[in-house]
């Protein structure tokens, strides 16, 4: 190890930068997030710091620096381009004992300053020892890929409680024990998702109770939007309770990479729907999700595009919430949002539709009974989920209704996943155009002047077999 990582106290301590520009304007706004006391020194000041200047949130000295400047100072960074100048920073520094830091020169440097994920009071540094700084960059997304934003209420939370849990238990395995589970368990899901108030509780009951069995885990159900497809549109959340899990309940709409992301050892249930083919009816599986969460199971449901657009999430935590079993509900990318992106229609634009509507072209009993002179009305778009066997009424209904046949309209098949394929065709044509291909499920229909936009910014190719329409766009 080239260097020792450590993390610095510096709330009220006087620190230096030398130079004005706007490198020392970065790690004057790092030192100031530090709480150091701040002074500048440079004949000059670019205009963020001048700002700073103004409101008295740092010290100028105006001018050139100066032997011995360094002296008062806790730290020192150099971040101006007159070599000369680093150097005798450098080197005065030294004398003193004091670190410092000339920015981009590592033999300039007693200490390095560390790519940094902040979820204070959690801080991670990451250093290449200077060796590439591009590297530790990419390490450092990776990490805030990794670690919760709410990581840092959690870690406060734990401050808050801590000497309560030391007087609480004694023996320090005991102690241990108990901040294991919590942190790997129910407190911390909580604070992860929202419930701060709900973890407070838990902790003073521990505190409050004899035994530390209140952290027993109960069962409860995650419901989970996991998108339209592509598993790249999974959010942080989503990924955290499919490692979570102890069983996952999953429909035909969840692609199979996203099911292999679940927790490896994590019992998977298939309860998806063909067509007027239910596999296992939806009130069994309402059934189920509080059967398995009664047995004290983590249970994720996980369901395509989001839980509550034609996803009956509605009706899956109706029992819950009768059985009173904890549950939370995380949204996903809805198929509109998802397939309108990837094949490049904006589903809103301010010249040719101001709102758009998601409607059901398939109801319970198999009728009809949108809202037809409502969705005739222009500048708007239409999105139809599970249109397709009924696309030829629609269209009638809709042109019935005053829209003009040459509307533009899409379908989507398989949208945001490797066998998209994007279908346009006018109102009065699109259902003999898709009655031709040989259509995949699950399939969506756009309906509005949004739907010509495809064909000028070229965002998706017709002849590109994978269809997914990302390069295009920036090229
Ligand atoms: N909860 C889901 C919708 C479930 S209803 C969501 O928010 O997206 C099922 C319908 O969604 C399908 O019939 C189809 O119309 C649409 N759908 C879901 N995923 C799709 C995809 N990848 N491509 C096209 N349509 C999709």
């Amino acid at each position: 190890m080239d260097y020792l990582p450590i993390f610095l106290r510096l709330t009220d301590e006087p620190a230096l930068v030398v130079g004005g520009g706007s490198v020392a304007a970065r790690k004057v706004s790092l030192l100031q997030q530090a709480n150091a006391r701040v002074t500048v020194v440079s004949p000059e000041l670019e205009d963020s710091l001048a700002q700073l200047k103004t409101n008295n949130e740092i010290n100028h000295i105006q001018g050139q620096y100066q032997d011995d400047m360094v002296r008062q100072y806790r730290l020192v960074i150099a971040a101006t381009d007159d070599a000369k100048v680093n150097q005798a920073v450098y080197e005065q520094a030294k004398a003193f004992n004091i670190p410092v830091n000339v920015v981009d020169q590592p033999a300039l440097c007693s200490f390095i300053m560390p790519s940094i994920v902040d979820r204070s009071p959690v801080v991670l540094a990451i250093s290449t020892g200077g060796s590439s700084p591009v590297l530790a960059r990419m390490i450092r997304s990776r990490l805030e890929a990794l670690i919760p934003a709410s990581y840092g209420r959690l870690a406060a939370l734990a401050q808050k409680y801590r000497s309560a849990i030391k007087v609480k238990f004694e023996n320090v395995e005991h102690r241990r024990k108990f901040w294991e589970s919590a942190l790997e368990g129910k407190v911390s899901e909580l604070v992860l998702s929202g419930r701060d108030k709900e973890a407070e509780r838990v902790l003073q009951a521990a505190i409050n109770n004899s035994d530390e069995t209140i952290l027993d885990e109960k069962g409860e159900v995650y419901l989970v939007g996991a998108g339209p497809g592509d598993p790249d549109l999974l959010t942080f959340r989503a990924l955290r309770l499919m490692q979570r899990a102890d069983v996952v309940l999953y429909d035909r709409l969840v692609s199979d990479e996203i099911v292999a992301m679940v927790r490896r050892d994590a019992e998977k249930i298939y309860v998806g729907k063909e067509k007027s083919n239910h596999a296992v009816p939806q009130r069994d599986i309402n059934k189920l999700l509080v059967r398995l969460a009664q047995e004290g199971k983590r249970v994720l449901r996980l369901k395509g595009g989001d839980p509550f657009i034609f996803g009956r999430g509605g009706e899956e935590i109706k029992d819950l919430f009768h059985e009173g079993i904890s549950f939370q509900v995380v949204p996903g990318v809805t198929a509109a949002a998802g397939c309108a992106a990837y094949a490049g229609i904006p589903l809103t634009h301010r010249e040719f539709s101001q709102s758009v509507s998601f409607v059901t072209g398939h109801l319970k009993d198999g009728t009809f009974n949108l809202n037809w002179s409502l969705l005739s009305q222009p500048n708007q778009t239409v999105v139809i989920y599970m249109g397709l066997t009924g696309l030829e009424i629609i269209s009638q209904k809709l042109i019935e209704h005053g829209v003009s046949h040459d509307m533009p309209a899409a379908l989507i098949q398989q949208g945001t996943t490797r066998n998209q394929r994007v279908i346009t065709a006018t109102l009065s044509t699109l259902h003999n155009k898709v009655k031709a291909e040989d259509v995949v499920a699950p399939t969506l229909v756009i309906i509005g002047e949004v739907v010509t936009l495809q064909d000028q910014l070229k965002w998706f190719d017709p002849d590109e077999s994978s269809g997914i329409a990302i390069g295009n766009a920036l090229g």
